[in-house]
């Protein structure tokens, strides 16, 4: 029987958790106070959980890392939907009691590790050894990162994954990997936004290099124990076959980053600051020549073709000037003692 076959008449046989306490009694049974330094908001309504779950798609005898999981609420909602493996990363060791509960509950069903550490640290590339590589250009990896992201680290770890991605490594060394994660609404909404959106910024052009992405539904703040100020939206992040570009992630987050850096004004004054002032005129101009792009357009007046070809052309040009890709407008200036 092939291990999918044997997953689903599993599943029809009706295997499940045993009775668990709830959420809800857990949290009050261990006293988990929320802490606000780990963003921690938690979900407690089983429908939403399941909701979260079922937008990343068919998970049943794939592998899963969620980051954060708390008290265990997305996660029994990942375990009844008979992933293979399930690795869950969790800072705060008040968790782990409840997430050992879990993994003990379910041994019949998965194999659930629960780590203890920061996902800032975690090197998903070692997370699922039994995993086979799948080719970039075939079928999704089975693979999937699922999370109700800490707000605070959300677009650091949204940044440091896409450069994995780019870059085929971590989580995206076992083939095309997928994210389902929440965000503020807000930068949900600017990681989906599309050219001249009001809220395009540097997160939507990075995104849309890489891969693409969904806003799926929003949940409001209402719905977390306690309740964040803001209304939360889903997204999924699935990687392109033909990312559109093949310029290193690190220079195109730099030059995406300076476009951007004064969304008001001419895109122009941005890409300056790439340059030091004693060449800034001339390369600027030679840039914007190069990538035929409009120096006095907007930066959230450009499509991510634009930008990339401004990136393109700043690759180029330094390329043949050495040294010049480690200048840094904010570096402080260079003390040189007078004799
Ligand atoms: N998944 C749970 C839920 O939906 O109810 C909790 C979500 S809560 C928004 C974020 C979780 O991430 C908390 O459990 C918090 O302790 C954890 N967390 C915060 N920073 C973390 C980090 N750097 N690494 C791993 N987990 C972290």
């Amino acid at each position: 029987m092939s291990p999918s076959t044997a997953v689903n008449s599993i599943a029809k046989s009706g295997a499940r958790l045993p009775p668990l306490p709830t959420i809800r009694d857990l949290v009050r049974l261990y006293k988990l106070r929320a802490i606000k330094q780990l963003s921690q908001n938690f979900l407690m309504d089983e429908r939403l959980t399941n909701k979260i779950v079922r937008a990343a798609g068919n998970i049943a005898d794939n592998h899963v890392l969620e980051v954060g999981p708390g008290p265990g609420g997305i996660t029994r909602s990942i375990i009844r939907m008979f992933p293979r493996q399930l690795v869950v990363v969790e800072k705060d060791r008040r968790f782990l009691p409840t997430l050992q509960l879990l993994s003990e509950a379910s041994k019949e069903l998965l194999q659930m590790d629960v780590v203890c550490g920061d996902i800032l640290d975690y090197r998903t590339g070692d997370a699922f050894p039994d995993c086979p590589r799948t080719d970039w250009q075939g079928k999704r990896a089975p693979v999937h990162i699922i999370g109700n992201l800490p707000f605070a680290i959300s677009t650091r770890l949204l940044i440091n994954w896409l450069r994995e991605m780019s870059l085929q490594t971590g989580a995206w060394s076992y083939g095309r990997s997928s994210l389902t994660l929440t965000f503020q609404k807000e930068v949900a909404e600017r990681i989906v936004a599309p050219i001249l959106a009001e809220n395009r910024c540097r997160l939507s052009v990075m995104n849309q290099i890489w891969s693409r992405a969904e806003m799926k539904f929003l949940i409001p703040g209402k719905a977390f124990v306690p309740k964040p100020d803001v209304d939360v939206g889903v997204v999924t992040i699935i990687p392109l076959k033909k990312p559109l570009t093949t310029v290193h992630f690190d220079v195109v987050e730099k030059v995406i980053r300076h476009i951007f850096s004064m969304r008001q004004k001419y895109c122009r004054r941005g890409v300056e600051n790439l340059y030091p002032p004693e060449r800034r005129d001339e390369l600027t101009e030679l840039t914007f020549r190069m990538a035929d792009v409009d120096p006095l357009a907007r930066s959230f007046q450009l499509s991510t073709e634009e930008c990339l070809r401004i990136a393109e052309a700043y690759d180029e040009l330094i390329r043949f000037n050495p040294g010049m890709e480690h200048y840094n407008y904010r570096a402080p200036k260079q003390f040189v003692e007078e004799v």
